[in-house]
């Protein structure tokens, strides 16, 4: 018997232990659309290189990646233009602010975003996909992910963008104050990059599409199954450094403690994380904790790396 064949026994068990944590944590609200996602759902899909799956609980539930896209619009990024250009525009140190914090904006020279996934950095990221046109640049993103998860079908849940579009007063100031600053430059039009960025944040995918994108990360970068390099090995190191120092929002430090794997998360509720050569892991659990992490997903994952030996530290 393998490891997965062991976890495979209580891994139910451990979804349900883990669930009864959601009734502590709230959706989140400032995406109306968002609201929909029934309170203590929570799932979760492990896949190894060799292709074995195992998985239990709302393993059908599909969400939004939000703030989970950023790693890969950052490698996507990374792969356009390299380490130097991309650098130049956002920095590479966690804030310890909020996600969508203005605060530090003017504090690194000259005004760049602190880091490429907070939503400011993320924004700038954005701008530096390249493409013909907007809807080139949102396929070209589009395409990259569905190569990444192995999913052709990945689509982006139209509803959840129209909700994020219209109710984005938030990373529109966030947008206009980087053009301001000079950071966007008189070449990027703020609408249409902020139009990238919420399409992309709102490509819906199940735990296992998560499992999938973890595992090219896990596997640096290549495709375990056609034995395809993907992502440049040194574009998924830079990728695994930002989720252990910023992946988990300010509770970074805590998941860094607490289970040790490099992770993503989203404020749907999703949360991307891998155990480096072994296994890419896709968590689905909306109720989020007042640090906007899932409130169930980080105990379910907390609890697995804890009997697993997992942490990287
Ligand atoms: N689309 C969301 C926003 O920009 C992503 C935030 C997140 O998941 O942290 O606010």
């Amino acid at each position: 018997m393998n490891e997965l064949d062991q976890i495979q026994d209580w891994l139910t068990e451990v979804v349900d232990i883990s669930r009864v944590f959601a009734s502590q944590g709230e959706v989140a609200a400032y995406i109306p659309e968002l609201l929909k996602a029934p309170h203590d759902t929570l799932g979760i899909c492990i896949i190894s290189p060799d292709g074995q799956t195992i998985s239990a609980g709302d393993v059908d539930f599909e969400l939004t990646l939000q703030s989970i896209s950023k790693v890969f619009t950052l490698i996507l990024a990374l792969m356009d233009l390299g380490e130097a250009h991309v650098f130049s525009k956002v920095g590479k140190e966690p804030t310890g602010d909020d996600f969508n914090s203005m605060l530090k904006l003017e504090l690194v020279e000259p005004g760049i975003p602190f880091n490429p996934l907070i939503n400011a950095g993320a924004i700038v990221i954005s701008a530096l996909i390249q493409g013909q046109s907007p809807q080139h640049k949102s396929e070209r993103i589009l395409n990259f992910f569905r190569l990444i998860s192995g999913n052709a079908t990945l689509e982006v849940d139209e509803e959840v963008f129209m909700s994020e579009a219209a109710h984005a007063h938030r990373n529109r100031s966030l947008a206009y104050f980087l053009k301001d600053n000079g950071v966007l430059t008189d070449q990027d039009d703020v609408e249409e990059i902020l139009e990238i960025y919420f399409r992309h944040c709102s490509i819906k995918v199940t735990c296992s599409d998560m499992a999938r994108m973890a595992l090219v990360l896990a596997n640096e970068g290549v495709d375990p199954a056609s034995g395809e390099s993907l992502i440049p090995r040194r574009y998924v190191q830079i990728a695994k450094t930002f989720m252990i120092t910023c992946g988990m929002y300010n509770a970074s430090g805590e998941f860094a403690i607490g289970v040790g794997l490099p992770a993503k998360s989203g404020v749907s509720g999703g949360i991307l994380t891998l155990v480096p050569g072994k296994y890419g892991i896709g968590i689905v659990g909306p109720a989020l904790n007042s640090k906007g992490n899932s409130v169930a997903g980080v105990h379910l994952i907390e609890l697995l790396s804890r009997r697993q030996k997992w942490s990287m530290f």
